[in-house]
């Protein structure tokens, strides 16, 4: 069983009735009831919480976090940040969700500014799937389609993806590296654009079965951790002899 914790900043939800409307229990709430149809064990944590909701307890048993933010990246504890990534470069996998992109634990794993252009005009989005045989799009056809999102078009200052797995057209003629994976030490990371909080992005089924894939995709995985340091030879070192 796969550990899953959602984590969300949770404030548009409390600020914009649209949002409200959409997300009733909240984007986490929305992504877990989601992730709860495919057996994994699913806990949310939201900014407001104690400790954000990520506690050692909660860090050290989750095997994936998922991550949206938008408006209070800002007010992220750096000591959280700095624990997420101990985790992640432990081999818990991290999904970034859409403006997570400008999230503390995101730019720090980066290592650039993350900024990008966007637009909100109700563009419709095409995220062609452009690496097809990648366990993150199983069951997804040659693209997925979005009536209406908010516009994210390159240039995007992320290092080239570890893999790029899908590019998004938009409506006004942007274009953008929507799904990129990474590995960081341990551990694997997942940015999926898509998920404005005025659109009902999380409610259509290819999204929720990317997300379904990435966590299994970015699941740790099972076996023992590098050994560091000084090392005793393996073999018998012959001894060395001056001629
Ligand atoms: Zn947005």
């Amino acid at each position: 069983m796969v550990n899953v914790t959602v984590w969300n900043e949770n404030r548009h939800e409390q600020k914009n009735p649209v949002v409200r409307d959409i997300y009733p229990e909240g984007i986490h709430g929305a992504i877990a009831s989601f992730l709860k149809e495919d057996q994994v064990e699913v806990k949310t944590a939201t900014l407001d919480d104690p400790e954000h909701g990520l506690t050692d307890d909660i860090l050290n048993t989750t095997d994936v976090l998922i991550w949206w933010g938008h408006l209070a990246h800002d007010e992220v504890d750096d000591a959280i940040v700095d624990k997420v990534k101990e985790r992640v470069l432990d081999g818990m996998g991290l999904i970034i969700l859409h403006s997570g992109h400008f999230s503390k634990i995101f730019k720090t794993l980066m290592g650039t500014t993350c900024d990008l252009k966007w637009r909100e005009a109700d563009d419709k989005e095409r995220l062609w799937i452009v690496e097809p045989s990648h366990p993150i799009v199983d069951g997804i056809g040659e693209y997925i389609e979005l009536e209406k999102e908010e516009m994210y078009g390159e240039h995007f200052d992320i290092p080239a993806p570890d893999q790029l797995i899908m590019m998004s057209w938009f409506e006004g003629g942007e274009v953008f590296r929507s799904g990129c994976t990474y590995q960081r030490g341990n551990g694997k990371i997942f940015y999926f654009r898509p998920g404005h909080e005025t659109y009902p992005t999380y409610h259509n089924d290819e999204i929720q079965r990317v997300i379904k894939n990435a966590v299994n995709w970015a699941k740790p995985a099972d076996r023992s951790r590098p050994v560091y340091g000084n090392a005793k030879p393996l073999e018998t070192i012959k001894e060395k002899t001056d001629s």
